[in-house]
Parts: structure tokens; sequence; C-alpha cells
């Protein structure tokens, strides 16, 4: 036993080293996104995030793209902290049933126009979660979904390019009506 743990002191890890981040996509990502809210909105897009039942790991992933490495307020994307000032709602997880009256509620909170953007594969049809007593389904079985950002979480490079194709109006990153 002892061996074993002072061989483990010295012996590589098994995992895979992490790919180097790739700054060129992140900047020419960002540099376009920067230009369509400009030209569609005028002004920064203002998200706001609203946690319907997640299992929080899709939250990790929104929080990177304010982290110093990402920064997305550099591009004119920030997140508010009410949905009366907010351009796009960003949801989490399963809708559970307690979340749903909330969800409708900031949804009718959000001034016109808006979009919203399903985060995750619970978002789209509950995920894992579906079926569960607790759950009311996908964020579109309560109110109506523009985006829906596939992954389980979706990366930040996944959720800047879904909110690149929600303003270029693309439909090619599974955009739902
Ligand atoms: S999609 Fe995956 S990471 Fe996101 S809330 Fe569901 S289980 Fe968690």
């Amino acid at each position: 036993m002892r061996k074993l743990l002072f061989q483990s002191l010295f012996r590589p890890p098994f995992t895979e080293r992490a790919p180097m981040p790739d700054d060129a996509a992140l900047n020419e990502l960002a540099g376009a996104l920067r230009r369509a809210a400009r030209r569609r909105l005028g002004r920064s897009l203002s998200i706001r995030e609203i946690d319907a039942g997640s299992c929080n790991a899709c939250e990790l992933e929104i929080h990177a793209l304010n982290n110093a490495y990402y920064d997305v307020e550099r591009f004119g994307l920030r997140f508010v902290a009410s949905p009366r000032h907010a351009d796009v709602l960003m949801v989490t997880g399963p809708v559970t049933k307690n979340m749903r009256e909330a969800l409708e509620r900031t949804y009718q909170a959000t001034p016109d126009p808006k979009w919203v953007v399903a985060v995750g594969d619970c978002a789209k049809d509950g995920g894992c979660f579906a079926g569960s007593y607790a759950v009311v389904g996908g964020v579109g079985a309560v109110v109506s979904v523009d985006l829906h950002i596939p992954g389980c979480p979706p990366p930040p490079m996944a959720m800047l390019k879904g909110l690149l194709a929600l303003l270029e109006g693309a439909d090619s990153a599974a955009v739902t009506a």
C-alpha cells in the first residue's frame, strides 16, 4: 500500500491533456457576435439567466463566459440582474414544477422584443430528468423558445455560436420555432 501511494506521487495523470484554447476562433466569433448585436439591437445584448431546475453544470459553463478568459463583456454581451433589463432569457435545466410559475413571470416581465435561449439537453425536452414527477418538461413546454443550444453541458464556445446564430437568424444551430 505504501509503495502504491509512493508511486502515485510520481506517476503522470491518466486523464487526457486539455486541448489548447483556440484564441483565433474565439476572437472571430466574439467579433462577429458584437457586429451582429450592434446591427440588430444598436447596443449591447443584455442576458438574464434563469435556472429552471438544472444540475448547475450548465450554470458553471455560463459563468465561464464571464471569466477572465472569455470575458464576454468586452464584446457587448452582459448578464443583467433583472428581466426588465434583458433582451435574451437564457434558461437552463428541465423546468421543474416549482419553477414553472417563476419562469412564466420572468418571461412576462421581459420587454419585447425578446428571445428565449434554452441551454443544454435538459432544457430541450427534460433530458435525463424527463418523466420525473417533479418536472414539467423542456423550456418549450412553458414559454416559446427561439434557440436551443445542445450539450450536457454545452461549452462556452457553443453558447457564443448559439447567440451568433440567434442574432443572424440562422437556423443551422438547432434553432427552433
Ligand atoms: S443539460 Fe446536463 S449539465 Fe445541463 S442541467 Fe441538464 S444534466 Fe445538467
